[in-house]
């Protein structure tokens, strides 16, 4: 009996067409990593159950793909990768030149309910930055994220804050930091009744609703903020680092929002945190999410290490490409060699892999078709050129070079065949 075989919820295949806009999205993110001296690393898809429950706690297990192998160890699928690169640091990369700049891509998997937007695979590209507190480097990490939107030229929203300024006012008035945590769980997922079950709501509530714009300038804020810091000297010292990093995203032109009302899901982090979201994405509209995160490190027994990163939502990025319309620029096949009869199959095959050598992707009709057919598929797949080999052509160490495009036709020599391209 034959079977047929789904795939699992929240999964998807990626078919060639789906694969170049991917490539294309990857290469040209690289280029903006690497143009900021960033360097790329891989961990495990599977970690030890520990490193997540460690800052998250047990709640985070039900939304993660656990499993024991075989000798009982507790594993799961990453859901995120900071926590690896945290990890990697600690074990080793603590020894490295300082600071460490490092970017990744790969797949995460959640145990979410899908949706749009939504996937229970899904793939992440980001950048951590460890080893410096500076300012430059909160700025560094903003831009790096704002600069890859701008180089797929896409259309976005940036809003930035610092949880100092809400930890701070809990800190000074007495709130250890595991409360703290929960307390922007609340925040984060707008759970307002829970949060005044937890902390002293008025304390925090001025800042929540908070928001400006770099449009409008942002001092009219900065006075009401200040004056419901001023007793708070932990939040005053977080909202003067705030102000100097927009200062300095500002001085590279970048237009953004500040919302003190903001915060982020994980637990990790500590100082500056930031977002960056796509109109018409639908409710899942967020496409990247970062911030500095200094006690992680040290949790996981390295050295205390300031750090600082972001992950961008790869495939909601690619759905951002899709309706913002943007082409997607990927290199083609060049060449299709075409033998003309069984007896120039040999050579033409040749032709095809000194073409390959010689740096042209060049395709070889493998089905033996019709030269009327293999012109016709050659148009259809956007192969620019068809190298013709016909037996009375070869006897002159000649093939037709055929322009698809222009459809023009002219004999050339095989050993001058790639100059010609
Ligand atoms: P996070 O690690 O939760 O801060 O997420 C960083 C980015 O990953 C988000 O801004 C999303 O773009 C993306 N993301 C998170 N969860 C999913 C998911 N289940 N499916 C697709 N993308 C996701």
């Amino acid at each position: 009996m034959n079977m047929k075989f789904e795939r699992p919820r929240g999964t998807r295949d990626f078919s060639p067409e789906d694969m170049k806009s991917r490539d294309f999205l990857f290469q040209t993110m690289v280029q903006v990593f690497e143009s900021y001296a960033y360097n790329h690393i891989e961990t495990p898809v599977f970690e030890n159950l520990e490193l997540f429950t460690a800052k998250s706690g047990d709640e985070i297990v039900e939304h993660l793909y656990t499993f024991k192998d075989k000798s009982e160890r507790d594993l799961c699928l990453r859901p995120e990768m900071t926590a690896s690169v945290a990890r990697m640091y600690a074990n080793g990369l603590v020894h490295s030149r300082k600071p460490l700049k490092l970017y990744y891509f790969g797949p995460m998997y959640r145990y979410e309910r899908p949706q749009k937007g939504r996937y229970r695979e899904f793939w992440q590209m980001g950048a951590e930055l460890m080893g410096a507190s500076s300012l430059e480097s909160d700025a560094e990490i903003i831009c790096l994220a704002s600069d890859c939107m701008d180089k797929l030229d896409l259309k976005y929203n940036l809003r930035l804050s610092h949880l100092g300024v809400l930890r701070g006012i809990l800190s000074d008035s007495g709130v250890d930091e595991k409360t703290q945590d929960k307390a922007l769980g609340c925040i984060d997922r707008d759970e307002a009744e829970e949060l005044k079950k937890i902390v002293d709501f008025q304390l925090i509530s001025p800042l929540l609703g908070l928001s400006a714009d770099s449009s409008k300038g942002f001092k009219e804020f900065s006075d009401v903020v200040l004056s419901s810091i001023k007793s708070f000297p932990s939040a005053l010292k977080a909202f003067e680092e705030l102000k100097a990093v927009m200062g300095l995203i500002q001085s590279l032109g970048k237009e953004f929002t500040v919302d003190l009302g903001m915060s982020r899901g994980l637990a990790y982090y500590t100082g500056m945190v930031f977002d960056i979201s796509v109109e018409g994405l639908g409710a899942q509209n967020q496409v990247c999410g970062g911030g500095r995160y200094d006690k992680l490190i040290e949790l996981f027994g390295g050295p205390p290490t300031p750090a600082v990163g972001f992950a961008f939502g790869f495939d909601r990025l690619g759905e951002a490409l899709k309706i913002q319309e943007k082409p997607v620029d990927v290199k083609g096949v060049d060449v299709i060699v075409v033998p003309v009869g069984d007896d120039v199959r040999a050579e033409s095959f040749k032709i095809a892999r000194d073409l390959r050598q010689a740096g042209l992707a060049s395709d070889y009709d493998l089905m033996g078709r019709k030269l009327k057919d293999v012109l016709s598929f050659a148009s259809s797949a956007g192969i620019k050129y068809a190298v013709i080999v016909g037996p009375r052509e070869l006897k002159d160490g000649e093939i037709v070079l055929r322009d698809m495009s222009s459809k023009k036709e002219k004999r050339v020599k095989i050993k001058e065949l790639t100059r010609q391209f």
